[in-house]
């Protein structure tokens, strides 16, 4: 994980590992709708651990 943040569309929730954020969300295709979140968050959003 090191190097990589968490990010959270604000439009519609999908979650994005990776360094930087998504120009455009893949899900709902707005341009520049994410934010950085921490792990705690992703977890609570996905489900997921
Ligand atoms: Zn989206």
């Amino acid at each position: 994980m090191q190097g990589k943040k968490i990010f959270r569309c604000t439009v519609c929730n999908d979650v994005h590992f990776g360094v930087s954020p998504p120009e455009v969300c893949p899900t709902c295709q707005q341009h520049n709708v994410y934010v950085e979140i921490d792990a705690v968050e992703a977890k609570n959003i996905t489900g997921l651990c």
